[in-house]
């Protein structure tokens, strides 16, 4: 397959956020001298981006979860180029960049994460719309200036998510944290709270819940006077208005709402960056790399994928379109699965090692918190388990810092495999 005469193969990485750059250390760890390893991103630095809603309350300062990549890859003798890539060439084995150069590759990880579709809403979005994101660190740092504005004048909140959306522990961790920060400050009396949200339930998650998430957040939101929309297709935003329509479940519309508001945080629907997107055999119509088993993309044999960037059919029909999570802990599974196939490839083997793609998520609250674990992800499931307490925010503290010094280390360790197994076994003894 490879299409070079080098002596030694060249992987390539295209991305390094959680999931690329989790690949570009067990890669090399896996494969060592056997082949030179890049790594391909947009930007200098690594973000945390589980943190990104502290730093939209400022519990953290952006440069607390951010760490410069140079010096960690050139420690490692991995490639680095920040340039950013234009357009993949998968047909050519080549990656055109943003700056015109062309990188050439024998085998390719992509691991881009999403594209913000916040351009398919009317006045969504910081780049120019009404609401703010919790997307990315720069947004974040955003947020976190109207925050300000809206303790120094308080008025009404809606966190959510628009249609099509897949990620969204991130938006009800923000409406309880929000909660959470406002009460400290002693305003929260001066803040009606909405949460909307095209699951066709509270906790359904992208992942038709996990355990009794659904009892568990809508009780979470009852205690904290957050009230609820679902099955909503939010249509547009002004100036302190949002309009939402409320779907039945046979796609009429039941319901349809003009929500004031002084504050709003909607995640938007994710789809393929555009260096991929529309790319036949490549991607499917939103853009993300359709896989098969074995992470491999299904139309170029040397081509894998891995984090928010793959194709995942959505769990089952919802009168709104509701996407599937990709976390942590599946993206870690994708990893070790490529890792194993690359060594397989290397050695002449075919590509035998599958991903296990299950969901293990710490939604912090900020004084508390909710876990959940599905294994497998898509239900009927071996392992449906959520619970609550302060210990997840705890959990989720320790988990940064945990996150943040391996990469800082260059250091490969498949944790969520170890919290995962840990937690169950917990959970096991619990239950005798
Ligand atoms: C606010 C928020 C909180 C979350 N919290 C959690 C959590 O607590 N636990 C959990 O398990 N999951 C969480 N997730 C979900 C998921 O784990 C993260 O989104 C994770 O960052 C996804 O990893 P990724 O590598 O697929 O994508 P990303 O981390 O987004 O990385 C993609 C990388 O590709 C780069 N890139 C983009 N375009 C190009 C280009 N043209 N050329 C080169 N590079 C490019 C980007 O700069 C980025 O570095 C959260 C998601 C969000 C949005």
């Amino acid at each position: 397959m490879p299409t070079t005469s080098k002596a030694k193969p060249h992987i390539v990485i295209l991305g390094a956020g959680l999931g690329g750059t989790t690949a570009a250390f067990e890669i090399q760890h896996a494969v060592g001298e056997r082949a030179s390893i890049q790594v391909i991103s947009d930007s200098g630095h690594f973000s945390f981006v589980p943190s990104n809603p502290w730093v939209a309350l400022r519990w953290r300062e952006p440069e607390a979860i951010q760490v410069e990549w140079r010096p960690i890859f050139d420690r490692k003798h991995i490639g680095f180029l920040s340039t950013g890539a234009k357009r993949v060439l998968p047909d050519q084995n080549k990656i055109e960049l943003k700056d015109g150069n062309i990188v050439d590759y024998d085998y390719l990880v992509i691991a881009t994460g999403p594209d913000l579709a916040f351009d398919e809403i009317k006045g969504l979005g910081p780049h120019g719309g009404f609401s703010v994101s919790v997307c990315q660190t720069a947004h974040a740092a955003l947020a976190a200036d109207a925050f300000d504005r809206l303790v120094a004048d308080p008025g009404p909140v809606i966190i959510g998510a628009a249609q099509g959306a897949s990620c969204f522990g991130p938006a009800y961790e923000f409406a309880m944290m929000i909660d959470t920060e406002l009460r400290r400050r002693k305003v929260r009396d001066r803040v009606p709270m909405m949460f909307v949200t095209p699951e066709p339930y509270i906790g359904h998650l992208g992942l038709d819940g996990v355990g009794d998430t659904k009892s568990l957040l809508e009780s979470e939101f009852r205690n904290r006077h957050i009230k609820w929309i679902t099955n909503a297709r939010t249509t547009s935003l002004e100036e302190g208005i949002m309009h939402v329509e409320e779907v039945a479940f046979d796609g009429t519309i039941a319901a349809t709402h003009a929500l004031p508001f002084y504050f709003s945080m909607m995640l938007p629907a994710f789809r393929g960056i555009p260096a991929i997107f529309g790319i036949e055999g490549l991607t499917n119509p939103r853009g993300f790399v359709l896989v098969d088993q074995h992470q491999r993309s299904k139309a170029f044999a040397n081509v894998f994928a891995l984090g928010v960037c793959v194709a995942i059919p959505p769990m089952g029909p919802t009168p709104v379109p509701v996407g599937v999570p990709k976390t942590g802990f599946m993206i870690e599974s994708m990893v070790t699965a490529i890792v194993q196939n690359l060594v397989a490839l290397l050695d002449n083997r075919p590509p035998t090692a599958q991903a296990t793609w299950n969901a293990l998520c710490l939604a912090d609250f900020g004084d508390g918190g909710v876990a959940f674990i599905a294994q497998p992800q898509i239900p009927p499931r071996n392992l449906s388990w959520s619970s609550q307490g302060r210990w997840v925010h705890l959990a989720k503290v320790i988990f940064e810092r945990y996150f943040l010094r391996k990469i800082r280390r260059g250091e490969t360790e498949p944790f969520y495999e170890r919290l995962a197994l840990k937690a169950i076994g917990l959970n096991k003894l619990k239950s005798k």
